[in-house]
């Protein structure tokens, strides 16, 4: 097919192959896939792509893998919904939600990148994958192994929610819970990554895992009716995500599919896990660590890899990087089922919470196109809404005892 040129460093340029590698051994810089867009223009038009999958693999032309998918098949292509209740609360007239709560098969966004990571590990020969994860991720990878036969351990935190944890058991991986942050389990894992040959998706194979986000911004931009939207606002944990994003829309813009790109690319952050909002507010171009301390645990990364690339992000397109409090996150929770059905994890609370500041701040303003990503399903975090939650009304079996109690005739 030969899209793909090979990997570049992002810092030098250096050239490498396409192969399992991730940093540059002159500069350190991570590794990103290097497309030959010309030949990927010659190939896609808009009809090309809205006859393809009704999955991300419609867009596989930008995808870095050699041939078919052969994992995670049914991933992507999830609803784009017009949130007209939320926009009305919030100040805004072209409010949409990507909504990834509902992404096959386990309910995130990080069901886009593990596709394309799996299908990719594959293609190299792969027996065995593995990840460092937040959650979502451990999750994703757990169930595309099993549906892929193969051997699968995933690292997390060991603090994490109780249905994260299960929705790794379920699958039956190696589950290592390390007593420590996500930090922690990260480095743990880059020494593990070098003693072993396995497909670290967000390791060794990040280069190829991180190009899978790009696409939610292709299907943004295909579900708008072609056009990239005025702001996007969109949840930074690493920063992969964000990146990204940006990535997709101007790759479409490059070969032709939408014109006139000018969206501004927002970050949202919790204020207990805040390293990309905190450099962004100072000024800073280089990121501090912190010590996470969130309910947002899907977003707790205090070293984020990508942290630097994400600032760039919102500063070239003129984007901002705000955070929130643990209680605005409820709140963002709960006004989002409220208005609009859609019952988002911690992350998603971020997002809306960050939206709802910066409308109210006056940064996006009430015309705009405004896409909000909710990338995660709140199913799999009620711990974070468990206290603030109304109660049943329990009642005997009777209508006049249910008449009665609401003073009904
Ligand atoms: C992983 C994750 C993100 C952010 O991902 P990065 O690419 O690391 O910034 C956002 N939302 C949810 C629910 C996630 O699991
Ligand atoms: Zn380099």
């Amino acid at each position: 097919m030969g899209k793909i040129l090979g990997l570049k460093c992002r810092e030098c340029g250096k050239a490498y192959p396409a192969e399992p590698l991730h940093v540059c051994e002159f500069c350190f810089g991570p590794l990103e896939v290097d497309y030959d867009y010309e030949a990927i223009a010659s190939r896609v038009s808009r009809e090309t792509i809205s006859q393809g999958p009704k999955s991300l693999w419609r867009y596989i032309d930008f995808l870095p893998v050699e041939k078919e998918a052969t994992v995670g098949i049914h991933g992507g292509f999830t609803p784009m919904i017009r949130a007209h209740r939320l926009g009305q609360v919030l100040g805004l007239d072209n409010l949409y939600l990507k909504n990834d709560t509902v992404n096959h098969p386990t309910l995130s966004f990080k069901d886009r990148v593990v596709a394309v990571a799996l299908t990719r590990a594959k293609e190299f020969g792969f027996d065995t994958v593995a990840c460092a994860s937040t959650g979502n991720l451990a999750n994703s990878v757990s169930a595309h192994a099993a549906q892929a036969g193969l051997k699968c351990f995933v690292f997390i935190p060991s603090d994490l929610e109780s249905a994260k944890v299960l929705g790794n058991l379920i699958y039956h991986p190696t589950v290592v819970a390390v007593e420590g942050t996500y930090d922690d389990v990260n480095r743990l894992c880059s020494e593990i990554a070098g003693e072993y040959r396995w497909a670290f998706v967000n390791i060794n194979i990040r280069p190829y895992y991180a190009e899978g986000s790009k696409t939610l911004a292709y299907e943004t931009a295909e579900q708008l009716g072609w056009r990239a939207p005025d702001q996007v606002v969109v949840p930074i944990a690493s920063g992969s995500l964000l990146t990204k994003i940006w990535k997709g829309l101007k790759e479409f813009e490059r070969v032709g599919l939408i014109h006139g790109v000018r969206t501004k690319v927002n970050g949202a952050q919790a204020a207990g896990c805040s390293p990309v909002a905190t450099a962004f507010a100072e000024g800073r171009d280089f990121i501090k660590p912190v010590k996470p301390k969130t309910l947002a645990k899907s977003l707790a990364i205090g070293n984020p890899a990508d942290g630097v690339y994400a600032l760039q992000t919102a500063r070239e397109t003129q984007g901002l990087i705000e955070m929130v409090t643990d209680d605005e996150i409820v709140a963002g929770i709960h006004l989002l089922a409220q208005t609009e059905g859609v019952f988002a994890e911690t992350a998603g609370g971020v997002t809306i919470a960050v939206l709802k500041k910066l409308v109210a701040r006056g940064a996006i303003p009430r015309e705009d196109v405004t896409v909000a990503y909710i990338t995660g399903n709140g199913l799999k975090t009620q711990e974070a809404v468990a206290g603030s939650l109304g109660e049943a009304v329990y009642i005997e079996p009777s209508l006049e005892k249910f008449q009665r109690r609401f003073k009904l005739k």
